[in-house]
């Protein structure tokens, strides 16, 4: 069975003509029927003749992307997806509002690997990849449930972009493609705990995205024991990368940061972090973390985060906190999949 979903306009083209034996226009009303029209049956795609809509049925699939659960702040219009993949696997997704237009972030993998000891999504290690199919349908789900279109997305929910970086690459080629939803390169960011090699891609690519690094520390004793990818990737080759990064495309890097009581928040780590940056054209994203419930990372006093983003900005750093959307249904990345699966109970409601 053919997943049509995760085919390139020439990919589809080229099986519809050769397995099908179909004349080149029918791939073009099925890539319009698949990523413009969206719909999720054969059966929709009234263009097509009956007797080529059953050939599609008996030969190939739409990967299956369904919203299980809705999740939404009353504060905000934040709304917090729970999807189910076709093998019954969840991720999440989150639809967040801003003055420029909504922002959907979206999961890349069911689970991950890189053991970030902060983070919930890596606690039951990596499962396996979404292919890019289902990549786009977590942004089509996503548009159905809310009857809109996103104007910008984020790379930043579960799993690691750059470990699945070729379904990434198709899936991005895809969403952006003229035919299909044409989103911009430039309302795209790619968050990743610092891969080189995945960067060094991106960056030959020049694909004009934003690239957000989880930086997290700015000396590698502090950063190894967090995050155990910069054992693989210390600081100092991610940040000649980053530069080069900067050099070969153009593109502001921004940083995220998240704040942890005690291990990453002191007024020398901020002076570490200005001399580490200094130089740089780029943002630092300043998140208290989110606590997990497995994990024992406490979030940095709101007077400490205060403290850190002001040294920052004394030292020249280009530094913001982020502002928090959807408090009321706050439930830290990866933490809604781990309790649908059972893993862990859900808390009682915010604010107990
Ligand atoms: N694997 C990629 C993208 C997914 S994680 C990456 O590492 O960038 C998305 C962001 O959320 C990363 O910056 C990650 O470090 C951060 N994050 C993970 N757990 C968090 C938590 N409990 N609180 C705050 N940020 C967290």
């Amino acid at each position: 069975m053919t997943d049509l979903l995760s085919l390139p306009m020439q990919e589809l083209t080229r099986w519809v003509t050769q397995e099908l034996g179909e004349p080149k226009y029918r791939a073009k009303q099925l890539y319009d029927w698949l990523h413009k029209k969206q719909v999720r049956t054969f059966g929709e795609m009234s263009s097509l003749p009956a007797a080529l809509r059953q050939r599609l049925g008996e030969t190939a699939f739409i990967a299956p992307v369904e919203s299980r659960l809705k999740l939404e702040s009353q504060l905000d219009g934040t709304k917090k997806f729970l999807f189910a993949l076709g093998d019954g696997n969840c991720v999440e997704a989150v639809w967040m509002e801003y003055h420029h237009g909504p922002s959907l972030c979206i999961s890349t993998q069911v689970g991950c690997r890189m053991g970030c000891k902060f983070c919930a999504s890596t606690l039951g290690g990596l499962v396996r990849n979404l292919t890019p199919g289902e990549l786009l349908g977590e942004v089509y789900e996503a548009q159905r449930q809310t009857g809109r279109k996103i104007s910008s997305l984020v790379l930043m929910g579960i799993g690691e972009p750059l470990d699945n970086l070729q379904n990434v690459l198709t899936f991005l080629d895809i969403l952006c493609s003229e035919e299909g939803q044409h989103l911009g390169y430039r309302h795209i960011s790619l968050s990743t705990c610092g891969l080189i090699p995945g960067i060094r891609e991106l960056m030959d690519k020049k694909l004009g995205l934003t690239l957000s690094i989880s930086l997290h520390a700015p000396e590698d004793g502090a950063r190894s024991a967090i995050m155990p990818v910069n054992r693989q990737y210390p600081i100092g080759e991610l940040m000649e990368v980053c530069r080069e990064y900067f050099a070969v495309t153009g593109r502001r890097i921004s940083y995220e940061y998240a704040l942890i009581d005690g291990v990453n928040d002191t007024q020398e780590q901020a002076a570490a972090l200005a001399r580490l940056l200094e130089g740089q054209i780029c943002h630092v994203n300043l998140i208290p973390v989110n606590p997990v419930a497995e994990r024992e990372t406490r979030r940095s006093s709101r007077a400490a985060v205060e403290r850190f983003a002001r040294r920052l900005g004394e030292l020249g750093v280009n530094a913001t906190v982020r502002r928090e959307l959807g408090s009321d249904i706050s439930a830290a990345c990866g933490q809604l999949r781990r309790r649908a699966a059972g893993v862990t109970p859900y808390p009682p409601p915010s604010g107990a």
